[in-house]
């Protein structure tokens, strides 16, 4: 079944190889191999072939030396290639053979076909470039930092700080009171949309806890047991979504300014919309959301 599946963004398809990363003899043998492929990025979204936008279009070592380029980041080997990820401000390279798309539209498409690695794959280097572009200066000394070990930390220039990605964890829960579910709506959703209440999580907070504050804060419900189901990466910029069933105590809602409205769903309800798509009073979130999988999760379970 679908839920059973994992989530775009998951999975990613190569080996990291995590011992190269210190290797920079190593490293730079790779970053200049006829066989290493680069994925390149621009605003934010990724290059892709224009004559099938699923794919990535990969440039090898001496196309990427006539871009001006930011970090070289080393996201790891397969069997037959080692991958790079690069970003460029140049415009209209190659404008022939590539397009840049978003990774939200990325995913949609291989949501469409069926799961694809690919997403994955693109989303680590997105990831990665982003942290770079917002961690230029060191946060202890304010002096400017420069990648190292492979594009997996930034080292100051003045005080010798390591600092690491971040990764910002979210919680995301399909709460459920007997047979229904509690779905909610933000004032920026597209029409009808209603999807898993969410929130980041704070300092210091189980995940649990945290379920139980966000849930309470913007619903007014109480949770009892929360049961965890499947996590998804979410690049934009860098979140890890942390999905969960969360049982309610009671049923009555008592919404907060962050939610235009939440409402109680039925299996029937759920079931009806996921076979005619919606429309403007009530459609679901798509595919590409982990939302979606923890609805599907609950609506197929006992
Ligand atoms: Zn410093």
């Amino acid at each position: 079944m679908f839920y059973e599946d994992d989530c775009i963004f998951a999975k990613f398809p190569l080996d990291p190889c995590d011992h190269l990363r210190a290797n920079e003899n190593e490293l730079t043998k790779l970053m200049t191999h006829k066989r290493s492929r680069y994925v390149l990025y621009q605003n934010g979204q990724a290059a892709m072939d224009i004559n099938d936008l699923s794919k990535p279009y990969f440039l090898n070592h001496e196309i990427i030396l006539d871009f001006s380029l930011t970090e070289k980041i080393f996201l790891g080997k397969d069997d037959d290639h080692a991958y790079f990820a690069v970003e460029t401000p140049d415009q209209h390279a190659l404008a022939n053979h590539i397009q840049f798309l978003d990774l939200r539209l990325i995913a949609h498409n291989a949501c469409e076909k069926g799961y694809s690695k690919t997403p994955s794959l693109l989303a680590r280097g997105k990831m990665l470039l982003d942290w770079h572009n917002r961690h230029r200066f060191c946060a202890n000394c304010g002096v400017k930092t420069y990648g190292h070990k492979g594009g997996y930390v930034r080292k100051c220039e003045g005080c010798g700080s390591e600092h690491f990605p971040r990764v910002d964890p979210v919680v995301i829960m399909m709460v459920t009171y007997k047979d229904k579910c509690l779905l909610g709506r933000g004032p920026h959703f597209r029409k009808g949309v209603y999807s898993a209440l969410a929130g980041f999580m704070e300092p210091g907070e189980t995940i649990e806890e945290a379920v139980r504050r966000e849930v309470l804060e913007e619903a007014g419900i109480e949770i009892g047991d929360v049961q965890y189901v499947k996590s998804q990466p979410w690049p934009f910029p860098s979140s890890l979504m942390i999905g969960v069933v969360g049982c309610a105590i009671n049923d009555d809602i008592c919404l907060d300014d962050e939610l235009e409205d939440a409402q109680w769903f039925s299996k029937q309800q759920i079931s009806k919309v996921i076979s005619s798509g919606g429309d403007d009073q009530f459609r679901l979130p798509p595919k590409l959301a982990i939302a979606r999988h923890l609805l599907e999760f609950w609506l197929y379970s006992d």
